[in-house]
């Protein structure tokens, strides 16, 4: 029986630190001994960036409107420790749907058994959330990706944008969409940041994968190109991505979100507006990790 390949979709709002974090779990597998591709999904291009020096490498969009027949190897590159690094690339600016070069890039690979040949053990989708297009759904809706995961901050509209992530797996999935594995929590430094995250995966009935500090040395990795897997291995930061990698290769446990409502997650805000407020003046303490 062919082995099965695990599909992995990460969402999450513009600059939230997908592609950074997507970057270092992928590395992170490959050092764990897995054959790993990274997809990058967004029309940026610019997912595997450190894992290939900084440098971009050329889309699956890019190379079809040059060669009207692409094989799969001219679009896929190799990476930090052997991982495999493709950019499906965006349409001409102001012209269709960026949805379209993640179909191509999927149905090429698809076509040429690509995934069976590199004998992957991880594909790793990373995904733009925050637009509201059908093409963005694809890896959910067209059963591509299996376990979907979410990197959001503490802020209001990354959590937002989880929040709609989870309104579009709910709406796929009874008929064969994705389902959610969890949110991983990344910048939370603040001591509320963790307790604002925590009480939304209780709301929207998933949970934290992990939590990831904001830290310099994410920084300084970006600075010479390469993931932090690659440049610190040994710094705290890197062991945080590493544990992210087990995780992720131990889960299999995805279900369907609860997602908030429009007035429930303005009511939510709302009433950590007033939590925010009281800390701040000193009525209330935050303790480390803990309740309020
Ligand atoms: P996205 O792919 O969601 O658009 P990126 O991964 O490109 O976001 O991250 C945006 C910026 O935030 C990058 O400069 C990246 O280095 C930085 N960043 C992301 N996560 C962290 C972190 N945990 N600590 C420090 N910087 C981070
Ligand atoms: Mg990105």
């Amino acid at each position: 029986m062919a082995k099965h390949i695990k599909q992995i979709a990460i969402y999450g709002k513009g600059g939230i630190g997908k592609s950074t974090t997507t970057s270092n779990l992928s590395a992170a597998l490959s050092k764990a001994g897995y054959k790993v591709m990274q997809f990058g999904c967004d029309p940026k291009s610019d997912s595997t960036n450190t894992l290939r020096g900084g440098k971009y490498i050329p889309t699956v969009l890019d190379t079809l409107r040059e060669e009207n027949v692409v094989k799969a190897h001219e679009v896929i590159f190799e990476g930090f420790n052997g991982v495999y690094c493709v950019e499906s690339g965006g349409p001409a600016p102001g012209v269709g749907c960026a949805g379209r070069g993640i179909i191509t890039a999927v149905q090429l690979f698809k076509q040429q058994k690509v995934f069976e040949e590199l004998d992957l053990d991880f594909v790793i989708y990373d995904v733009l959330g925050d637009v509201v297009c059908g093409g963005f759904a694809v890896p959910i809706r067209e059963g591509i990706a299996e376990h979907v995961f979410t990197v959001s901050s503490s802020d209001f509209m990354a959590l937002y944008a989880a929040n709609n992530l989870f309104k579009g797996i709910q709406k796929y999935s009874n008929s064969g969409g994705a389902l959610l594995g969890g949110v991983i929590a990344n910048s939370v430094n603040a001591p509320y940041a963790r307790e604002i995250i925590d009480d939304f995966v209780k709301l929207t009935s998933t949970k934290v994968v992990e939590y990831i500090p904001r830290s310099v040395t994410v920084t300084q990795s970006e600075l010479q190109g390469k993931t932090t897997i690659e440049a610190f291995p040994d710094s705290p930061q890197a062991k945080i991505y590493t544990s992210l990698a087990s995780k992720i290769a131990q889960h299999t446990d995805s279900k369907s979100p609860s997602p908030m409502d429009v007035k429930e997650l303005r009511e939510w805000a709302a009433k950590w507006a007033d939590l925010l407020l009281s800390y701040e003046n000193g009525e209330l303490r935050v303790e480390a990790h803990g309740n309020i």
